[in-house]
């Protein structure tokens, strides 16, 4: 069920695209796709670590800058 209701905002999230960008008819799903592995790509750019310095909280940092409050980097973890 989960799935198809997924799928359902898929086919309107293509529509709309194909809709919205002249001459890319039929291409929304592969702009879609595209899309995604873009998102995951940025995902990776990411580390996080608990911060002792910022009570313990789960910090969220790019991987080429350190952590704000202690400093560390995520080759230090
Ligand atoms: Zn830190």
């Amino acid at each position: 069920m989960r799935e198809q209701e997924a799928l359902k905002y898929l086919k309107t999230a293509i529509e709309f695209y194909e809709k919205r960008v002249p001459g890319h008819e039929g291409k929304g799903e592969k702009a879609l796709l595209e899309l995604l592995i873009s998102l995951e790509a940025i995902k990776d750019d990411w580390w996080e670590h608990y911060c002792e310095s910022n009570g313990g909280s789960l910090m969220s940092f790019q991987k080429v800058n350190e952590c704000d409050w202690c400093g560390k980097r995520n080759e230090d973890r």
